[in-house]
């Protein structure tokens, strides 16, 4: 039996580039580590999810892991609030939110505060509450940004937004969409009012009006989810798992599923991540555990970034930052892919399909020595998302038997 390593370049998928003679950054780059890997192995593309769907980085990990995500994922409240590093539970309820200006007839004034960029930290604080039974946890996000916890039993995520997605537009009720949801709605919109109650009369918000600021007096919540309960990634595929990832999405995510995460100094799930110490301290904990998944997020940002140069840099990064692992393959079977495409000339995520490598002694080798978008498609796997475990488990010797 080998040991799994599923390394995941964020967003790594992309289109020709103007910037690099019509190359993809993956064509362009350096990367004799990766081409070695893929000599070694099989390449092929990958859907993470099925052709043509267009996957968040937490819908595509979800698959990835072997969850359905169309059974798992409940709506963005849940896995924003992961992304914000909050500790959730399976039932807890969560929400967007947005710190918001409104005037005394709860007209929305401003739906961002006046872009409010400080004090968001304190403002959130100042909201934990408990009413009744129900813990309310709130946690600040990017500006006028945030994320709302509920926390106790009966909960429902059948509600209807108290944000009323637009400007000079009252404040809504939110409302029950079946019986058992109306503790919920009643709770969210005495939150919404206590929550402008404390923070109309706040210090930072007095210290805004008295500066000519929109005041942040209102959080208001929508895309209410409940916090799914993840079948235990370990017990599931008979392996020790862990995780070395930065982005807290996904380190949320890997907690839901029950898969340990591994701390690694300097890796910070942005572009100056070291890359090097994620890939040593997977070595080291490759002799404990059986399986550990990295994600590299760099990749992922140039592509937003639209900045192709920077992401042809990146992956030349992490094929140096690989080399350690060309000595592992009689221990390892190693899978290198994305959770998604994300094309610089379109700055966000798309539904191209991935190139995948697996590579590990002893398998079938497809005999491609080049690694791209291009010329996986000349290999022999064609998979998806949720065949990812199988076929690991598979090629590490791992996988029972279906049937006599
Ligand atoms: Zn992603
Ligand atoms: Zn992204």
């Amino acid at each position: 039996m080998k040991k799994i390593l599923l390394i995941i370049l964020d967003g790594l998928g992309d289109r020709p580039s103007k910037d690099l003679g019509n190359k993809t950054p993956l064509q362009a780059a350096n990367k004799k580590n990766l081409n070695y890997l893929a000599s070694k192995g099989m390449v092929g593309l990958f859907d993470p999810i099925s052709p043509g769907i267009r996957p968040g980085s937490d819908t595509a990990h979800l698959s990835i892991l072997g969850y359905d995500p169309y059974k798992t994922y409940t709506g963005r409240g849940p896995f924003e609030a992961l992304g914000l590093g909050m500790d959730l539970k399976p039932g807890d309820v969560a929400f967007r939110g947005n710190f918001a200006t409104v005037n005394d007839n709860f007209i929305v004034v401003d739906r961002r505060a006046g872009r409010i960029d400080n004090g968001t930290d304190e403002l959130a604080k100042s909201l934990n509450m408990k009413i009744g039974d129900v813990e309310i946890l709130v946690k600040e996000g990017v500006e006028h940004r945030a994320a709302v916890v509920l926390r106790g039993k009966n909960l429902s995520s059948k509600i209807t937004d108290v944000d009323p997605h637009q400007e000079n537009a009252s404040v809504k009720e939110s409302k029950p969409l079946d019986e058992k949801a109306k503790l919920t709605s009643d709770l969210i919109n005495e939150f919404t009012r206590r929550s402008y109650k404390i923070l109309d009369s706040h210090p930072i918000n007095i210290e805004r009006k008295k500066s000519g600021k929109n005041p942040a007096n209102i959080l208001l919540v929508r895309g209410a989810g409940i916090v799914p309960e993840l079948e235990d990634f370990n017990k599931k595929f008979n392996l020790k798992a862990a995780c070395i990832v930065g982005v807290p999405l996904i380190s949320g995510i890997c907690k839901l599923a029950g898969i340990k995460p591994i701390s690694v100094p300097g890796a910070t799930g942005t572009l100056n991540t070291n890359m090097e110490n994620k890939i040593k301290y997977a070595i080291e904990n490759l002799k404990e555990f059986d399986f550990i998944l990295m994600n590299i997020k760099a990749t992922d940002i140039a592509g937003h970034d639209g900045n192709a140069i920077l992401k042809k840099e990146v992956i030349e990064r992490a094929d140096k930052a690989f080399e350690p692992l060309l000595e592992h393959l009689d221990e390892y079977t190693i899978m290198i892919t994305g959770d998604h495409s994300t094309p610089c000339s379109v700055k966000d995520h798309t539904g191209d399909p991935l190139p995948v490598l697996i590579s590990t002694s002893g398998i079938r080798s497809d005999g491609i020595d080049e690694w791209n978008e291009i010329s996986a498609a000349k290999g022999s796997l064609r998979i998806s998302g949720k065949d990812v475990i199988n076929v690991l488990l598979n090629y590490s010797d791992r996988a029972e038997k279906f049937g006599a």
